[in-house]
């Protein structure tokens, strides 16, 4: 698991870095900046889903990854390079800042090298081919887990696991930041529900170094150090929706997939697979989208699983990706080209609109490389506190059949939402599951 790695991927990190001086290296390192890259990506660019009666267009790419500016390896701009030669529409370089800790678990992104990412950034986008965007990953696992921060001017100097601070007086105070995204997400262990023996003792050690004064409450039998308190779940005194409330303004995203991004060598799969942590988090009462990143502390941004971010954008710049993402036109899909469209009553997916007693919900998937492809198609619904979303309606889409509609009737006097989860059968038996933003409706 990635975020279970901390120290154990840092070792790992000097063993590479160690192997790199005899390894041989990427042709595409010797390239210059962005230019001969994006040429290469053409073709898979081609590839893009296109929706011609559509408004937006889907652009694929991943909003975690890593370089040596934190405890990845390389830089950004060879991360940027190798991103685009893989052929992302867009990717996030998001540093560990951990820079109010003063580094002491040994990770911190210091002020020069946040202003060199910020500017290789500027310089890898171009508009229609390629989105570079950056971010800082604030936090530490044993101090409440991680999210990353987008599009910051400055290093966050909030004390890690403070999240009441980040989320009440820091983010007010800069406009600039597009949006937060909580990362690899275990509510399991915040309900001492974890399974012991998924613990290393790596953390339970990190957790007993970061002393925190605070009083915990804590479900009987269970100990602190089972507990991570995930975004800042203790500073809202362990309510989620006192914590739903305080992030909602910022909060856009929550990832379904990850790497394991410490894993060296590509995977068939993202292996760190979260669909009960989305459903959980929504029957709390968060407004999020699912994604599935990569959080690369390799060289494999953007190859180390097929699983894409999918974002429903009208152009391929930072702002326009940005602005997607904010509305949470968002999918995640273990597919690295299927792109879906979602609609409530004509709405793309992420809206929230008023009550109604009828929402026509409306699917459509694009998938131009598997036109034999079949899909089970299943729309989930639930109003947050009930228990969590079960299926209202599923449908077998044959080959040739990418679209389903369905007239969804809501609860009334409260707030519901529905999503999709598409399962895709592949030519060779295997699976690929896609998940789309929820719409809401009536508050
Ligand atoms: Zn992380
Ligand atoms: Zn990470």
């Amino acid at each position: 698991m990635p975020q279970l790695l901390p120290r154990l991927s840092s070792v790992l990190m000097l063993l590479l870095v160690a192997c790199q001086v005899s390894a041989p290296r990427s042709p595409l390192a010797f390239q210059p900046a962005g230019v001969q890259a994006l040429n290469q990506a053409q073709n898979l660019a081609q590839a893009r889903a296109k929706a011609p009666n559509k408004t937006y267009r889907a652009y694929f790419g991943n909003l975690h990854a890593h370089t040596a500016y934190s405890d990845g390896i390389l830089n950004p701009r060879e991360a940027y390079r190798t991103a685009i030669g893989n052929g992302l529409d867009f990717m996030a370089v998001t540093e560990h800042n951990h820079s109010a800790a003063g580094g002491s678990d040994g990770i911190y992104l210091t002020p020069e090298r946040y202003e060199d990412l910020k500017k290789n950034a500027r310089e890898f986008s171009q508009p229609g081919k390629f989105a570079a965007l950056y971010g800082q990953e604030f936090s530490t696992i044993s101090s409440g887990n991680h999210v990353n921060v987008f599009n910051a001017a400055t290093i966050i100097d909030v004390d890690n696991g403070d999240f009441k601070a980040l989320y009440e007086k820091w983010l007010p105070a800069h406009k600039e930041v597009a949006f937060v995204q909580m990362n690899h997400p275990n509510y399991k262990r915040d309900m001492g529900l974890a399974e012991k023996k998924a613990q290393p003792a790596i953390l339970m050690s990190d957790d007993a170094d970061h002393k925190q004064s605070e009083a915990r409450l804590l479900p009987f039998g269970v100990l602190k150090s089972d507990l991570f308190n995930d975004y800042g779940y203790d500073d809202y005194n362990r309510n989620f929706q006192a914590l739903a409330a305080a992030a909602n303004p910022w909060v856009r995203s929550i990832e379904i997939l990850n790497g394991p991004g410490t894993n060296p060598k590509p995977i068939a799969k993202a292996e760190a697979y979260m669909e009960e942590d989305y459903f959980f988090y929504l029957n709390q009462g968060f407004k999020l989208a699912p994604t599935a990143d990569q959080d690369n502390h390799f060289a494999h941004w953007g190859s180390l699983h097929p699983g894409r971010t999918g974002v429903l954008a009208s152009e391929l710049t930072p702002a326009g990706i940005y602005e997607a993402l904010r509305a949470r036109r968002v999918f995640a899909s273990e597919d690295q080209n299927l792109a879906v469209y979602f609609t409530a009553n004509g709405q793309y997916m992420g809206s929230e609109l008023p009550a109604s007693g009828e929402v026509k919900l409306e699917v459509q998937i694009i998938d131009k490389d598997e036109p034999q492809a079949r899909y089970l198609l299943q729309i989930f619904a639930d109003v947050p506190g009930k228990g969590t979303a079960v299926p209202i309606a599923q449908e077998n889409l044959n080959p040739g059949q990418s679209q389903f509609s369905f007239l969804w009737r809501p609860e009334p006097g409260v707030e519901n939402y529905a999503f999709v989860k598409i399962t895709q059968t592949n030519a060779d038996g295997s699976f690929d599951d896609v998940w789309t933003s929820p719409v809401w409706v009536g508050k």
